[in-house]
């Protein structure tokens, strides 16, 4: 095994591999059967929701639940700049105009006064993305797109666990989705969740991930589908993960109050806010921002951690900048200077759940050394 010490690795135990191994020797393996509903009713109640759609992934998650929008040519939709880009695919493929808003510099998650002052009549969609371990403060927002019945759904792909004024995040707006990437709080290796208590959504949700089979004949088709079921054993790997949530967000808090001591006291990077009003940080990964009187970017940084044995990624990098709108005739934006700031100047250590106090204390060493 080399040294490296990388970004996020997952933590699979003894218990997830027996667990998944008896699912598949059961006879489990395809996306349908007990094991399945097992880890959708288990995540919609984690989320106090009535109804879970498992999907291949979370960028399959928001697609499937935005094409059930029936978005088109004229509708906007508003989302942050500062996300991934699985926020912002199906919208462009429906034609639809992304309006995009700007993050707070301080908690990086959508400004919440710029989301409501872009609600126009063609305003279809708001999509809330929580950000790196803080949530979105949805209250403002939930309130006026009720007002004025514009739908609201949540990307929670990083938010397991995560509270809103004690709520749990993924229980807000018509529908949340989630991703069980790798790297995530709770881990499949690969897969996704719609939750909704929209029953009719749901059931549309289900149909359009399984090739959308007539409900009275199978292999007879009225609707345009997909196949993005996810398999019962990775199901079985979430469900076994989900009973260890609570040690697991822990590990990651364990991890962030030490990297917090180690990097407080320098003046040259800008540390994850704690908490807010709203909601206590829960860390799903430590980010770091540079101060530009200091740096040219992040760039530098990074490839010393990487010649030094340490991984690290950049922060997202902002949607309304993409070369790709361009083939969208949306290549003019509005700067969106904090988007752009966190783009250039964030990036985000390792913090995975099986990571040492050795590599933590190596992490600490080497990026002090290099932002002091
Ligand atoms: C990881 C992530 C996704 C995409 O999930 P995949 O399972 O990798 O497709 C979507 N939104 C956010 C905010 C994410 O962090």
């Amino acid at each position: 095994m080399s040294s490296f010490i990388p970004v996020s690795e997952p933590l699979i135990t003894l218990d997830d591999i027996n667990y998944v191994q008896k699912v598949l020797t059961e006879g489990w393996a395809s996306g349908e059967g007990p094991y399945v509903s097992e880890f959708e009713d288990k995540m919609s109640k984690l989320c106090k929701r009535t109804q879970g759609i498992s999907v291949s992934n979370g960028t399959a998650a928001l697609e499937i639940l935005i094409h059930s929008l029936n978005l088109g040519p004229g509708d906007e939709v508003i989302l942050p700049s500062f996300t991934i880009i699985s926020c912002l695919t199906q919208i462009l493929r429906s034609g639809a105009t992304p309006i995009f808003v700007d993050s707070d510099a301080q908690t990086w998650n959508m400004d919440v006064d710029e989301v409501v002052n872009s609600i126009t009549e063609r305003t279809k969609l708001i999509i809330l993305v929580h950000i790196y371990g803080l949530p979105v403060d949805m209250d403002p927002i939930l309130k006026v797109a009720e007002d004025l019945g514009i739908p609201v759904i949540e990307d929670a792909a990083e938010a397991h666990g995560l509270t809103y004024k004690g709520e749990p995040c993924g229980s807000f707006g018509l529908a949340s989705t989630f991703s069980f990437f790798a790297n995530k709080n709770i881990t499949t290796g690969e897969g996704g969740m719609v939750l909704t208590n929209d029953l009719a959504l749901g059931q549309q949700l289900k149909s359009l991930k399984n090739l959308a089979h007539h409900p009275a004949q199978r292999f007879s088709h009225e609707v345009l589908g997909w196949n993005l079921r996810m398999t019962a054993y990775q199901c079985a790997l979430g469900t076994s993960q989900l009973v260890r949530l609570d040690s697991i967000l822990k590990k990651r808090n364990e991890i962030a109050r030490f990297y917090r001591e180690a990097f407080e006291t320098f003046d040259s990077v800008q540390l994850p806010l704690e908490k807010t009003e709203y909601a206590v940080n829960n860390y799903w990964v430590f980010g770091m921002v540079l101060s530009p009187d200091k740096f040219e970017s992040s760039k530098g940084i990074q490839q010393s951690l990487n010649e030094l044995g340490i991984g690290s990624r950049p922060f997202f990098q902002p949607l309304h900048k993409q070369p790709l709108l361009g083939h969208f005739g949306l290549s003019k934006q509005r700067p969106l200077p904090n988007s752009e700031y966190l783009g250039r100047y964030g990036f985000y250590i390792p913090n995975g759940l099986g990571i040492s106090d050795y590599q933590l204390n190596t992490v600490a060493e080497k990026v002090g050394k290099l932002i002091s």
